[in-house]
């Protein structure tokens, strides 16, 4: 009995969540107006890029990768890496400024925006600007003019994203990947992600 009346609020739960997401996609999609503007580098925005990890010198627990994010000419989002100062591995200066874009904006849809980076980005910030959608990147310095950068670090000198080998462990079939993957309860996840798909059907057909 306990699990049904666990079952239901869930059901509620999940039917209010689908009805606020709809509403909020519904508002918060991006104007198609400007979608298909023509992209125009502008030198101002490389240089805050690149003048946000400038600040990775004098900040403690913050490294110097620096990303914007460009919408209709106007900065919407800006990030530092500070992996370190917020302990949160995946605090890298895209993924800050991809999400302080989301928050800025009230939205996950980017696609009408530019990122402009200071650092050709690593495997886990390319997946982030594709999932944001992002229309076009510009990057400042290369990936291999950041090894050479660094090569003058000590191996522990800094946590070290392995940006070739997590390409290539991207690219693999998760049971042909380097990092060990067992497949178990598929059936109990699979139910709970058709279950949320209904709810979620029929909160957007109300
Ligand atoms: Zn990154």
């Amino acid at each position: 009995m306990m699990n049904l009346k666990i079952i239901r609020l869930i059901g509620v739960a999940s039917v209010l969540s689908a009805i606020w997401l709809a509403q909020a996609a519904e508002e918060a999609s991006p104007k198609t107006a400007g979608k298909n503007e023509p992209n125009m580098y502008q030198e101002k925005f490389m240089k805050r890029a690149i003048e946000i990890p400038r600040t990775a010198l004098t900040t403690p627990g913050t490294e110097p990768f620096g990303a914007v994010i460009v919408l209709n000419g106007k900065i919407v989002g800006e990030g530092l890496s500070r992996a370190l100062a917020t302990l949160d591995v995946t605090s890298h200066g895209e993924i800050e400024a991809i999400r302080d874009a989301n928050r800025r904006l009230k939205r996950l849809d980017l696609s009408d925006c530019e990122i402009y980076t200071s650092c050709e980005p690593c495997p886990l910030c390319v997946a982030a600007i594709g999932i944001a959608r992002l229309k076009k990147m510009y990057y400042a310095a290369a990936r291999d003019e950041c090894s050479k950068a660094f090569a003058a670090l000590p191996p522990n000198g800094r946590f070290e994203t392995k940006v070739d080998a997590l390409f290539a462990e991207e690219r693999a079939p998760v049971d042909r990947r380097k990092m060990p993957a067992e497949q178990k309860l598929s059936t109990e996840s699979f139910e709970v992600l058709k279950a949320w798909a209904l709810e979620r059907k029929a909160g957007l057909s109300k």
